[in-house]
């Protein structure tokens, strides 16, 4: 069963594919597939869209080439 949650780095409705101990795995329409650790989850909220954007980014650099599922897994 898929649940809608709120993109944490567009704000956009988006789907929550899975709710783990240590991260939530996100589908957003705008910025694709990827994981989130709960720890950035929360304190992405206080960032700045660009700053969001450049840390989903930075987290696609680092899935192998696009292979692996980007994980923002902190705010660094
Ligand atoms: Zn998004």
């Amino acid at each position: 069963m898929e649940k809608k949650t709120l993109c944490p780095v567009s704000d956009e409705p988006a789907e929550l594919l899975a709710s783990e101990e240590e991260f939530v795995e996100i589908e957003c329409p705008r910025c694709g597939q990827f994981r989130i650790s709960r720890t950035a989850f929360v304190m992405v909220k206080g960032q700045s869209r660009g700053d969001r954007e450049t840390l989903l980014n930075k987290a696609r650099r680092d899935a192998q080439g696009g292979v692996g599922t980007p994980f923002i897994r902190n705010l660094t």
